[in-house]
């Protein structure tokens, strides 16, 4: 199964997981938040298909980069999850040495074996939460959070729970740090304790306005 590409971005270091660090950032995202940084991944428009090889053929200039400081790659989006085939016929090409992170919102339709095989394969699963609360969630991404708990539930229940990196964003005008501590909470009663409680910046470049609508 090809990739669907937007861009690699290299030499990236413990910005999205342990040592150097390539983004391979993959297109299209089932969730519309408002302060999403990735507006342009997005739109589908700039898409490049590409193989699982090829890729590995292109991020394989880093290799001495990465089996030297424990680094590798970091699928990234969009949600990269919603090419969960491309990423499970990665692995089986990907030569020794090489880490492989996912970040994910986890709000995908995605098979129990496929998410298992995910995890099995997986270094570190980094899963941007949004929210625990259905409502401000639906709120900020324009989706239940349903299938994110139904996820991490098989996640706990395969016993892959220290792989993840939960991450609970205070929000501005939507959720504060103490809503987001008390949802760490909850996370942790759920039997996650990597959790990553963390503002949201509102840069120039992102539409301000977004969140009053
Ligand atoms: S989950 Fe990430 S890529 Fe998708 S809309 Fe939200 S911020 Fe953007």
């Amino acid at each position: 199964m090809d990739f669907k590409l937007i861009s690699i971005s290299r030499h990236r270091l413990t910005t999205d997981g342990e040592g150097v660090t390539s983004l391979v950032a993959l297109a299209g995202c089932p969730l519309r938040c408002p302060l999403c940084i990735n507006r342009e991944l997005l739109a589908l428009g700039k898409v490049h298909i590409v193989s699982p090889e090829k890729l590995l053929e292109n991020v394989m200039k880093d290799y001495c980069y990465f089996v030297a400081t424990g680094g590798g790659i970091t699928f990234g989006g969009g949600e990269p999850l919603i090419q969960a085939d491309a990423i499970i016929d990665f692995f089986k090409i990907r030569p020794e040495g090489i880490n492989i992170n996912i970040e994910t919102s986890m709000n995908v339709d995605i098979p129990d074996d496929k998410l298992k095989k995910i995890c099995e394969e997986t270094t570190m699963l980094i899963i941007d939460t949004k929210s625990t609360d259905p409502g401000l969630y639906k709120k900020y991404t324009g989706l239940e959070n349903e299938r994110v708990f139904k996820n991490l539930e098989k996640i706990k229940e395969f016993g892959f729970e220290d792989k993840c990196i939960l991450r609970v964003p205070v929000i501005p005008k939507l959720k504060d740090k103490e809503t987001a501590l008390k949802e760490k909470e909850y996370l942790i009663s759920k039997g996650f304790n990597n959790i990553n409680v963390f503002p949201y910046i509102i840069r120039d470049y992102m539409d301000k306005e977004a969140l009053n609508r």
